[in-house]
């Protein structure tokens, strides 16, 4: 287990000294973290990091995870396509199975969540909770980790009663926040340079993921991380190599994904790939557990190309990943990737698959510009997205919901 002073090697000891003195006024305090899945997705991801380094910095975690039948994680999944923009049919018989599976939940969390000082509902899911809560004695706070920006209208009116009822709300990005009665803060989120995912490897284990998966070492890899999902486009990326396949005739493509246990949709997108993928054995699609991580950040570091050509990305973790590696990524011109890829520097934004293959051809001819671009991109990563930044902003919010909202936090 990683402590929070192992970091200091990665940002500095100054980063851990004022991490510890924003800490130190929390410490004791009963936070708990709620959302619908230990695995799979990037939620998942960052709490499983989180949650133990704000125990390490003396704060009392708990993480919850709501249950639920097929149908609600059906019904949420719609939720997630329809805040993302695709019109959904819902109608009052999704809500009650949604409100039910929440009371349901509460029955089990309820103490615990009433005697919080601070409680965090992730996304929509655990929302109705803070109602089933009534004698709540702490600051609650949604962190909606997905991509607000053209909600489908019906549906986003119906959960923003349950939203206004907050203390608060944290949006990834400002295009995502909506009109809401309370304070709205910004918070992009962060990988664990640390993880198994993003720690160093050495060739040999690189080199031998790609034997393992049936890849030829001396041909070009171009890549794809995510979970099978309409959103993330894997056809648009089975398209992308087919546009560049007659230049590049070794090239390689890996789509490697893998389900959420809250993802009733993954079956589905996952047979609509394998038939795109056809018989061509130069497309390799892995579905991989949840746990591999030390597999996806080897296939990760050696990809000569990434992608990550969302159609509709809240924030996209998998681009933080590739790009902490040196990687410049070809990423869907959308929500998060727009943070990330500084286009023509640290990466390519696309619209299309023509895009995506266009920018693919450019960095395979000129892989000297992709290591300069990839260490520019890299340097972004160190500087905005590592987990210590995200710890700090969840101390800060912590400290101005428990004891006003200074204008200033003085540190030592
Ligand atoms: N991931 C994984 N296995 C998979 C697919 C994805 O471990 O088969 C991880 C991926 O490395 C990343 C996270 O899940 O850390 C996905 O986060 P992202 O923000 O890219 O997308 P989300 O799934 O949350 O929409």
């Amino acid at each position: 287990m990683t402590s929070i002073q192992d970091y200091a090697a990665v940002t500095g000891e100054d980063v851990i000294d004022r991490l510890r003195q924003l800490a130190r006024p929390l410490k004791g305090i009963k936070v708990v973290h709620v959302n619908s899945t230990y695995v799979g997705g990037g939620v998942a991801e960052i709490l499983t990091k989180l949650v133990p380094l704000q125990k390490d910095l003396g704060l009392d975690v708990r993480w919850e995870v709501i249950r639920g039948e097929e149908r609600f994680f059906q019904i949420t999944k719609s939720f997630h396509n329809a805040l993302q923009g695709i019109p959904a049919p819902l109608g009052d018989a999704s809500f009650k199975v949604y409100e039910e599976t929440g009371a349901q939940n509460s029955e089990g969390l309820r103490s615990i969540l009433e005697d919080a000082d601070i409680v965090f509902i992730h996304d929509p899911q655990p929302l109705p909770l803070l109602r089933l809560c009534p004698n709540r004695k702490g600051k609650w706070i949604w962190r909606c980790h997905i991509d607000l920006s053209h909600p489908y209208r019906p549906l986003w009116n119906y959960l923003r009663n349950f939203v206004m009822e907050y203390d608060a709300s944290i949006f990834s990005l400002a295009d995502f926040s909506q009109p809401l009665p309370h304070t709205q803060y910004l918070m992009p989120p962060s990988i664990d340079p640390l993880s198994e995912k993003n720690m160093n490897l050495t060739e040999e284990k690189v080199h031998g993921a790609k034997i393992e998966f049936g890849l030829d070492p001396d041909r070009p890899i171009m890549l794809q991380v995510s979970r099978f999902d309409r959103f993330k486009d894997p056809l648009g990326v089975v398209r992308a190599y087919r546009l560049v396949k007659p230049s590049v005739p070794a090239l390689q493509l890996v789509l490697a994904g893998g389900g959420a246990t809250d993802d009733p949709e993954a079956e589905a997108v996952l047979a609509e790939v394998r038939s795109e993928a056809g018989t061509d054995k130069d497309i390799h699609v892995l579905q991989l557990p949840p746990d591999a991580h030390v597999t996806i950040n080897a296939l990760q570091r050696g990809a000569d190309i990434v992608l990550q050509k969302s159609l509709k990305e809240g924030f996209g973790l998998t681009v933080t990943e590739a790009m902490w590696k040196g990687k410049p990524v070809i990423g869907g011109d959308t929500g998060g990737i727009r943070l990330q890829v500084v286009n023509h520097h640290t990466g390519f934004l696309v619209k299309t698959p023509e895009g995506a293959a266009l920018r693919t051809r450019y960095l395979l001819r000129h892989p000297d510009i992709a290591l300069a671009m990839g260490h520019k991109a890299k340097e972004l990563v160190r500087q905005n997205f590592l987990l210590t930044r995200n710890l700090r902003e969840y101390l800060s919010i912590m400290l101005a919901r428990m004891f006003g909202a200074p204008e200033r936090i003085e540190l030592e």
